[in-house]
């Protein structure tokens, strides 16, 4: 199954409330008519919270909130880009000028994200552009994944408009890894079950290679998924990749402990496959090697034979090297010790 391109469907979109609404406000908005409409889900994470992004499985199922977008090729070359939303500013920008600023995380970037994966994917310079009216009904921030699916859904719009195809274990792929131009060090469930989930089953994702295997689940389960209406945008925050960095110095700190290559390792499941133990195994060498007290950026650096300097620029992500956006993150490695708890 995921050696197949995502399901295209033909619906009579007078029969589809949402399809009818869209295409009527489309048509308000920019004159015509949409050729078609692309959707994405959001998801929920049953077993496996922020372990992704260090190489291990995960089990999340897609949500009935999605991305929904409509589409228009144009031959502008120009991507013009609605929300039904109106908190969603307007936006366009030239196919041939694509810019994600890091440091403003609008909503257009994680269209763009999505743009620019694709783009990249086939080595275009010259795309045709098109108008799209963008439908979401995930809500923010709130951990079910409105960002990756708008990726994802902006992923595929754009390759449908190039009239190509890819499978979607390489669309995943593709999404998590052109998120990460957002800023965000994501690990890659969220565009994995985005693509990959299907009805009546959540799915074992897991990584390198990326592979998705149904867990079915109870028939007449109701799952429950209550919204705490607190919101963290990732982007925005340093938060989010102030744990994959704190993941990733372990994995260091392990390795090094351990004689093994440590600057190419970026993951603790890359020190396990590496060492070749179990994860018990991998619990009694984390308890040798690292103290459960937080580290000092000098102690790390001690540890690993480096610059302050270089744990800056070689190891920190943008966000958790300078002064310039996080609430915390900044100066963490500075001022705040707990920061770079390694356990
Ligand atoms: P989440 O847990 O929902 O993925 P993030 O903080 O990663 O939270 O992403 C939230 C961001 O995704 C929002 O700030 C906004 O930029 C974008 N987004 C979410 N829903 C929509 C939407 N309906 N339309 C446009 N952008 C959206
Ligand atoms: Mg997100």
């Amino acid at each position: 199954m995921a050696a197949e391109g995502p399901a295209t469907r033909l619906v009579q979109v007078a029969e589809h409330p949402r399809l009818l609404k869209l295409k009527d406000m489309f048509n308000s908005k920019f004159g015509s008519i949409p050729k078609f409409y692309v959707r994405a889900p959001g998801r929920v994470n049953i077993i496996g919270e922020h372990i992704d992004y260090c190489g291990y499985a995960v089990l999340p199922m897609a949500v009935e909130q999605d991305m929904l977008i409509a589409v228009e090729p144009v031959k502008t070359q120009t991507i013009r880009l609605i929300n039904t939303n109106p908190l969603y500013p307007d936006f366009s920008t030239s196919v041939n000028n694509i810019q994600i600023d890091k440091t403003k995380p609008q909503w257009h970037n994680y269209f763009l994200c999505g743009f620019k994966g694709i783009q990249e994917r086939f080595c275009l310079s010259n795309l045709t552009g098109m108008n799209c009216l963008v439908d979401g009904n995930i809500p923010p921030s709130s951990g079910l994944s409105s960002s990756s699916a708008l990726v994802c859904c902006a992923g595929l719009v754009t390759l449908t408009a190039l009239g190509m195809s890819l499978s979607k274990v390489e669309l995943a792929e593709i999404c998590a890894k052109s998120e990460r131009y957002i800023g965000t060090e994501g690990g890659g469930m969220d565009q994995s079950i985005s693509f990959l989930a299907e009805e009546g089953t959540a799915k074992l994702i897991e990584f390198s290679p990326l592979r998705a295997t149904d867990v079915k689940l109870p028939s007449g389960a109701v799952f429950v998924i209550a919204n705490s209406c607190v919101e963290m945008n990732k982007a925005a925050t340093s938060y989010f990749n102030i744990r994959v960095t704190e993941c990733r110095l372990a994995a260091k700190l392990l390795a090094k402990y351990k004689s093994l290559q440590w600057d190419e390792v970026l993951r603790l499941e890359e020190v396990q496959a590496k060492l070749g133990v179990s994860l018990e195994e991998m619990l009694l060498i984390t308890e040798d090697a690292l103290h459960p007290e937080p580290y000092s950026p000098e102690e790390i650096c001690s540890c690993l034979e480096i610059s302050l300097e270089e744990l800056r620029t070689q190891i920190l992500s943008p966000n958790t090297q300078d002064g310039s956006l996080g609430l915390k993150g900044p100066d963490l490695l500075e001022q705040d010790g707990e920061a770079a708890r390694c356990q």
